[in-house]
């Protein structure tokens, strides 16, 4: 049953102008709706919506009654689990049950951030009897989030959370192919009492909305997640005013298993890291780096597990769903075409599977050189590179050897090795004996081209609040 879906503005539910833009079900191809083609004008009016609320009712709330609205969002989100749980899943095709862990993720950013509304203190300087200097924190203004399609509502709640707790207002940019969340927050936050214009949405095309969003003079910040290209193009926009922008962007994430690791549970930690969410996560362990002497067994358990994957739709829980769209789908099987001319062997996966819906087998390459693009080259699929490694320098080199640095896994029983290494890697983030691992109060960001500013745990709110500095001389 096709559904026409509107955007939030201000108070208003709009439907856009013209046509609106088809939303697709990735698991059998069909049509489930439309969204709005937001523009420039309709981001304008949301801006301007979102400043109304900011001076005239957000920012007058006591710290505790924006903390009161928060936790309730977090618990209706709770309530609503499911629904927003089989939304996701249609939407982006991922697994129900791992949309169920999103979904609890996300009302978990609403309650963590709720928390931490009333605690923005500033700080007192010692300037000597005859000054008191004290620091506040104000929130920024109108806040942009552009959001990408791999973990639609929870990249929401880890922006949004923080923002409207630090008491700023926001303008939400979803990706167009999975918008459906994002609105439906609106209904969320409308249902608890947030007030008119202080969450508002936008859909659209990037180039139509999420240009004109960060382009905006009105705008105080903007968080951006995504890819690198969009972020280069993010950051020159927003230097046009002179913007602050926290850029989250791709991986090429090291998973580096050494000898003493037991190879079955290490190959369940890298499987996990490859096809989570069908490796269309900014984190995922895309490059296995692993020590000679445990390669064939790892490599023996891994294929193993690699082959009993079972695809399917995300609405019977299997345990991988298909790629998000016929696009992206397109591009996994260049970049397993590209590693195959480039000389690396399959020893699993490698192609398209099931007659319909976006989906590609658990691929892991063999005989990756370092400089192959599969090695280089953010693929976002479940597709996983393997190179090998003699010594501790040669995996430390190795790792770093991209351009990216977000997070970094490290499988061994040797707990200097693995402090040495995580001080040694230039990501954002290290696992030690199991991936994945810390929670929305554990700060996430990137290194290198994987972007700048930190999400996630008290520092995110860094992003949402400027530093006053008040000087006073006693007489
Ligand atoms: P993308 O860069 O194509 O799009 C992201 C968002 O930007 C979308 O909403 C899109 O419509 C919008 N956009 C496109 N052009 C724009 C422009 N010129 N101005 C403003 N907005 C524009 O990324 P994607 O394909 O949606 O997402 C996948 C990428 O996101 C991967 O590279 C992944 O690693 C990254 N990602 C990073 C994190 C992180 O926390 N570091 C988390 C999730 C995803």
């Amino acid at each position: 049953m096709s559904h026409s879906y509107q955007m939030l503005i201000g108070e208003r539910w709009e439907t856009g102008k013209g046509e609106g833009i088809t939303v697709v079900d990735p698991a059998t191809e069909e049509v489930i709706g439309t969204i709005p083609r937001g523009n420039a004008d309709d981001v304008d009016r949301a801006v301007k919506a979102a400043r109304h609320a900011f001076d005239q009712t957000w920012r007058k709330l006591k710290p505790r009654e924006r903390a009161r609205i928060l936790y309730d969002t977090g618990r209706a989100i709770e309530e609503r689990i499911d629904d927003f749980a089989r939304l996701e899943t249609l939407d982006s095709g991922k697994p129900l049950q791992l949309s169920h862990k999103e979904v609890l993720s996300t009302a978990r950013y609403f309650e963590y951030y709720a928390g931490a509304a009333d605690k923005l203190e500033g700080r007192s300087i010692p300037l000597g009897p005859d000054f008191m200097d004290f620091t506040i924190r104000e929130p920024m203004g109108v806040t942009a989030h552009v959001v990408p399609w791999n973990m639609p509502f929870n990249m929401i709640g880890r922006s949004v959370a923080p923002a409207l707790a630090a008491g700023n207002t926001a303008v939400v940019k979803p990706s167009e192919m999975t918008s459906l969340t994002a609105l439906e927050l609106g209904r969320v936050f409308q249902s608890v009492g947030l007030p008119h214009g202080v969450y508002n949405v936008v859909t659209g095309y990037g180039l139509e909305a999420g240009e004109p969003l960060c382009g905006h003079p009105d705008i105080d910040c903007i968080t951006f997640t995504g890819s690198v290209p969009t972020g280069r193009r993010v950051m020159k926009t927003a230097a046009e005013h002179i913007k602050p922008v926290v850029l989250e962007l791709g991986g090429k994430s090291p998973h580096i298993i050494f000898n003493d690791a037991d190879p079955e549970t290490a190959a369940a930690e890298v499987a996990k890291g490859i096809y989570a969410n069908t490796g269309q996560i900014c984190s995922a362990g895309s490059r296995l780096l692993v020590e000679r002497g445990i390669a064939d067994n790892l490599l023996e358990a891994l294929v193993a597990r690699s082959r009993k994957i079972r695809l399917g739709p995300g609405m019977e829980q299997p345990d991988m769903g298909p790629l998000v769209s016929q696009e992206h789908l397109d591009r996994v099987l260049g970049y397993i075409d590209t590693g195959k001319e480039q000389g690396a062997r399959i020893i699993t996966g490698g192609e398209r599977a099931r007659d319909k819906g976006y989906f590609v087998a658990p691929t892991v390459f063999t005989g990756v050189d370092p400089e192959m693009r599969i090695a280089q080259e953010e693929i976002f699929g479940p597709v996983l590179s393997v190179l090998t490694f003699t010594d501790e320098a040669q995996a430390a080199a190795l790792a770093n050897n991209v351009k990216y640095g977000l997070v970094a896994g490290i499988h061994t029983r040797d707990i200097d090795r693995a402090m040495r290494l995580a001080r040694d890697l230039r990501v954002g983030q290290v696992y030690i004996n199991e991936y994945f691992i810390g929670g929305e109060e554990t700060p996430f960001g990137g290194y290198k081209q994987s972007g700048f500013g930190r999400e996630k745990g008290l520092p995110a709110l860094d992003n949402y609040t400027q530093l006053k500095n008040i000087c006073v001389r006693i007489r």
